[in-house]
Parts: structure tokens; sequence; C-alpha cells
């Protein structure tokens, strides 16, 4: 298996440091509102390696980390008269509701960067003691001078890196080179903070990473990833931090995920560009959601539009199709084993699954392991008929069930997805009701009401059923 390792700028063969097992980490969303599918498209892309790698037998330790203290997190608490930590834990319990609806695995461990704050803290004492960071009034910096390799996962230099920071540096800042980034911020008025040997404070936010990442899963970890924006500085630090206290490389394979874009621009909170997945999830199912995000290469900027997610909804339909034929087949047919042909067209089958084994392992190159599964469809589609044996109904309707799982698509029956798409809108017409937006719950029922759906408001809640 082949992975394109930022560090290197190439395809490396992929081996773990343990035979059988994969230590990943990915950097997690900063908890202070929904995510955006953005966001969601990082999650989706990680979720489908981990996924695959052990679709091939590895077990994945897999940690997602919440950012769940910073500057985003402190503003959105003095908004809403609350704590962080209660921003923290309402975003979490959003982001779960959202993920899982992505049928996004959950991780092995979501570790939250303030459970780990007495860890943080001697990781920033044990780099002071070492002379890779220093205090100022409170406040520790990382020297990135000190770390001799710094710049090499962007592939930049200190002198190119310092010319290209020269116009941003804020002159107030109290650290000796403009390219120091804190590791510990003494606290601000109203803010929360920790005790520390240099007084009260909070973490820096990569030295979060850096220490989940060595607490939970060890020195040197098999994967780090996450999306493209995080090569520098967030990654370029992270490094620096750990290999100075390790003296060992961080991770041995660095992935990065493009970003979706609206119009050629990055989706973004800031830019106010951005569609929550919570929103795509009321008119979309996950299958839509997920091919749309599989169907490009995870290094290729994809560019988002309704017309693309409904083009995506339109093809996923052939998918359906051809499993609901197969799920009616079972029915139907007279015979129970394969005969001498069904048997050589197994091998046919087969090969589909050679096929999209050879893309994946290629990079993980779902784009094309998409059109495996729509080959596999078009030719199940045309031999697999009321003829056939229930073996060979069972053996083809379990094929194409495999290859979706790594994608995370079509585990559903198609009754299933039916269901959950009208579940989603029953949900949103509720929101809708709260809100006190007639007009869209209005809508949303006469839009039901037009493909033969009926709702009842029932003590219970609200019913459905076929007209
Ligand atoms: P944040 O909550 O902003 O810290 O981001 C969480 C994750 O989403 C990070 O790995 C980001 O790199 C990623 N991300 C943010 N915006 C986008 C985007 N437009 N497309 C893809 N990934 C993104
Ligand atoms: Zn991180």
């Amino acid at each position: 298996m082949k992975i394109f390792n930022t560090m290197t700028n190439r395809k490396e063969e992929f081996i773990p440091i343990n035979p059988k097992e994969v230590n990943m980490y990915v950097c997690g969303p900063t908890v202070y509102n929904f995510f955006h599918i953005g966001n969601g498209r990082t999650f989706i892309v990680f979720d489908a390696v981990r996924r695959y790698l052990e679709y091939r037998g590895y077990k994945v330790n897999f940690v997602q980390n919440f950012t769940d203290i910073d500057d985003k997190m402190i503003k959105k608490a003095n908004e809403q008269s609350t704590t962080v930590k209660d921003i923290g834990d309402e975003y979490i319990a959003e982001y779960y509701k959202d993920a899982d609806a992505l049928n996004i695995k959950r991780a092995t461990v979501n570790p939250r960067a303030t459970e780990f704050i007495d860890e943080i803290i001697a990781f920033v004492k044990e780099l002071v003691e070492k002379g890779y960071a220093y205090e100022v009034d409170g406040d520790v910096y990382f020297s990135t001078k000190k770390f001799k390799s710094y710049g090499k996962l962007s592939g930049q230099n200190l002198d190119e890196l310092k010319a290209g920071a020269s116009e941003r540096v804020n002159l107030d800042e109290k650290k000796n080179d403009p390219m120091d980034f804190a590791v510990w911020k003494s606290q601000k008025p109203g803010e929360p903070a920790w005790q520390s040997p240099w007084g009260m404070g909070r973490p820096g936010w990569h030295i979060e990473c850096s220490c989940m990442a060595h607490k939970l899963l060890g020195d040197t970890i098999d994967i780090h990833a996450g999306g493209e924006d995080l090569v520098f500085p967030h990654h370029e630090n992270e490094i620096a931090q750990s290999e100075s206290r390790t003296g060992k490389p961080f991770a041995n394979y660095w992935m990065h995920s493009a970003f979706i874009n609206i119009d050629n621009k990055k989706m973004s909170k800031s830019l106010n560009n951005f569609f929550t997945a919570r929103e795509m999830l009321q008119k979309y199912n996950s299958d839509v959601i997920r091919l749309f995000m599989l169907a490009g290469h995870y290094r290729t900027q994809l560019n988002f539009s309704i017309e693309l997610l409904d083009s995506t909804k339109v093809s996923l339909e052939r998918l359906y199709n051809a499993i609901s034929n197969l799920e009616n087949l079972l029915e139907e047919v007279k015979r129970q084993n394969l005969n001498d042909d069904e048997r050589e067209y197994t091998k046919n089958l087969d090969s589909y699954r050679d096929k999209y084994i050879e893309k994946m392992d290629d990079d993980f190159n779902t784009a094309d392991a998409v059109s495996v599964i729509f080959d596999l469809v078009r030719d199940i589609n045309s031999n697999v008929n009321a003829g056939s044996s229930k073996d060979l109904v069972v053996y083809s309707l379990n094929l194409i069930k495999e290859l979706g799982e790594p994608l995370g698509i079509l585990q559903k029956t198609t009754k299933g997805s039916l269901e959950e798409e009208i579940e989603n809108l029953i949900a949103a017409r509720q929101q809708a009701r709260k809100d006190k937006n007639w007009a869209l719950s209005d809508k949303i029922r006469d839009d039901l009401k037009s493909r033969g759906i009926v709702l009842e408001d029932t003590p219970q809640g609200v019913r459905w059923k076929k007209a």
C-alpha cells in the first residue's frame, strides 16, 4: 500500500511500526460551532482511510482531538454568557450528532485539550529545561531556531519563512524572534486559566496536539493527518515541539486533505461561505454527501455546489436501484446453488474487488474506487436476473456492500435510506416550526405529500405513512 507523504512529497510504501496495527492522529475541530462540510470533508476522508486500513486487516488506533480552549471558544462563551466548558460540552455533543449522521466511525479516543492540562504543563516544562522554549512575563515561546529542521514539512527554511512573516509580525509581541510561537499563554482578564510554573495561563493550540498524540499513541505515530491548511504552521510546530522533546520522528506519514471550495474560495467560517453538515443532512442522506466527497481524490480541491450534490444523488440512485433489484430477486429466484457458469462468473466479479484494492492501495484513490463500484454494478445489472441462483444474488449483493463499506456508503438497505431521509425532513420541519418559520414547515410537508408521504401529528410526536 502506498501513501503520499507530505514530508517527502511523494508516494511511499506504507510500513507501520507494528505490522498489524496503525496509530493514527487526526487534528479535530475547535468545538465552538457546528461544523461545516469543508471540515466534514476532512473528517470523512480520514474516516475512509481508517475504514480502508481496517478492511485490509489492520487494527487502527484512531485519535481525533477536540480543541476546547482557544480564542474562539472564549469569545463564544462570552457572547453566550456561559463558560468555555459548557460551550465545549454543547458542541462536542453536536459534533457527534452530525458525525454519526455522516456515518463517520467513532474515534478510538477523542481527547479534549482541557483534560490534558497537567501533561501539557509537563511537556512545556521539559521544553524549557532542554532550552527549546523560554518564558517572558508568563508566556512561554518555542524557539524555532533551536530546532534545526524547522520548516521541513512545508519545505521552507527559516529564512524564507521569516521573510514571508515579516509583514505580519506584531511588534508588541514579546518573543525573541518573529518565527517563535506560543506554547503557553498567560491569562488575560476574564479568561479561563490553570495554575502553572509560569503563573496562571492556558496552553497554545499546537502543544495540545503534540501532547495528546504523545500521551495516547507514543513517541512516533504512523499517520498524522489533517486538512491542508494545517501543514503550516500547525503541523510544523507540532513537529518542532515533539521532536525536540523525544529526539525521534513525530510521525512517519503525514497526510493532508484538500479543501472544499465555493466559487474557488476555501469554504470557511470566516468567509461566511459555508454550509453546515447539519443543514446538508436535512436534504441529503450520508451516502450522497460521502459519495460526493469521495468521488474526488482527497488531495484535489473540490468545488461545492448544490447542483453537484444533486447529480451525485442521481448517480447514487443507480446503485440503490441495483441493490433493491437484487433484494427483490432474493424473493423471486428458484434455484439455490451456483451452477458452473455462475461459478466462473463469480471470478469475474472478484476481479472488481482486485481492481478496487489496487486503486485504494494507491494512496486511497477513492475516486477510481467509486468508478469500480459503478462498473461492478453495471456488470451485475446485465448478468444477474430471475434465472440466477440465490447464491449468486447474495454473492453480488455482498460484494457491492463490501466495496461500499470502506467508503462508508451503501450499508443500509434501500428502504433504510429512504426512511432516514424522511426522518431528517421531519426533524427539519420540527425545527422550522420551533423557529416559527411556517413557510418552510409547510413546504416540507407539501414536498413530502407530493412524494406520497403523509405526516400525522400524534401525542408521541410526528408519525409518517405512505398515502
Ligand atoms: P477547525 O475546526 O477550523 O480547526 O477545522 C477542523 C478541520 O477541518 C481541520 O483539519 C481543517 O484543516 C479542516 N478544514 C477547515 N476548512 C476546510 C475546508 N474548506 N475544506 C476542507 N477541510 C477544511
Ligand atoms: Zn493538531
